[in-house]
């Protein structure tokens, strides 16, 4: 039986928006993930503010923008450990949950350029497979930089157009993929709520709606 692969896709998600769901789409396309799971991270209370929603609100946005896509799933897994949580060790309990599955960790380029920040990550490339999309500002080719040894030879980078290889996925580990990336960012997104702007097409109509009933991101609440 092939086995299945699960695509790992964290972030604050304050809050979840197009750009987030066009990366998700196309890399569920080009390495027929069965599923991808959105992990929204855990801020502790102290942190909350106007800037920052609350875990649940963050949560309750992601579900609402997996809910038409059937191979999303939203994952409380790092906000009900109620504590910061390491991606190593995220990754430790998902692989518990699906054994015997290729897990491939997505994320853009402005966040794999930390990764040296993160602990443990040379354990983490060792586990798993990293899917490194493009976003505009960033150049792809600069995660060639911050990795040193082995890793450097275990990076593919996909060419700008060209079919799915698929005898290339077991040989490579890390994966450079240009992708027609939205220019969104959640920074903009909360500006434009505080603003009172529209944010129609910036994020789904599901979570813009909840952003304006919670008066998520507004200096007045209540
Ligand atoms: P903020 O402006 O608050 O930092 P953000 O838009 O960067 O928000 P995050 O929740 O920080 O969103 O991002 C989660 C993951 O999604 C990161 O790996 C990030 O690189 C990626 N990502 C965010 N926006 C885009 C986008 N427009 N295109 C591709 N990837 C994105
Ligand atoms: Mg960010």
């Amino acid at each position: 039986m092939k086995k299945a692969r699960i695509g790992i896709f964290g972030g604050t998600f304050n809050p979840i928006h197009a750009g987030h769901m066009r990366a998700a789409e196309i890399v569920q396309r080009k390495f027929l993930l069965d599923k991808i799971l959105f992990i929204p991270s855990y801020i502790p209370p102290h942190k909350e503010s106007v800037d920052m929603a609350s875990p649940s609100d963050r949560l309750k946005m992601v579900e609402l923008a997996c809910a038409p896509y059937s191979r999303f799933i939203p994952s409380p897994i790092e906000i009900e450990a109620q504590e910061k949580s390491y991606s190593i060790i995220t990754l430790e309990k998902i692989e518990k949950m699906y054994p015997e599955t290729w897990l491939f960790f997505i994320l853009g380029i402005d966040a794999f350029l930390e990764i040296e920040t993160w602990k443990e990550y040379e354990e983490l490339l060792k586990r798993c497979s990293f899917i490194v999309v493009s976003r505009q500002g960033y150049r792809l080719q600069e995660a060639k930089n911050v990795l040193e040894g082995p890793y450097k030879e275990k990076m593919y980078e996909f060419p700008e157009s060209g079919e799915r290889e698929e005898d290339l996925f077991s040989s490579y580990r890390i994966f450079l993929l240009p992708i027609d990336s939205l220019n969104i960012a959640s920074t903009e997104i909360r500006r434009r709520a505080r603003k009172g702007l529209s944010l129609k097409g910036l994020v789904l109509e599901s979570v813009e709606v909840y952003i304006a009933e919670n008066r998520l991101y507004q200096s007045q609440n209540g």
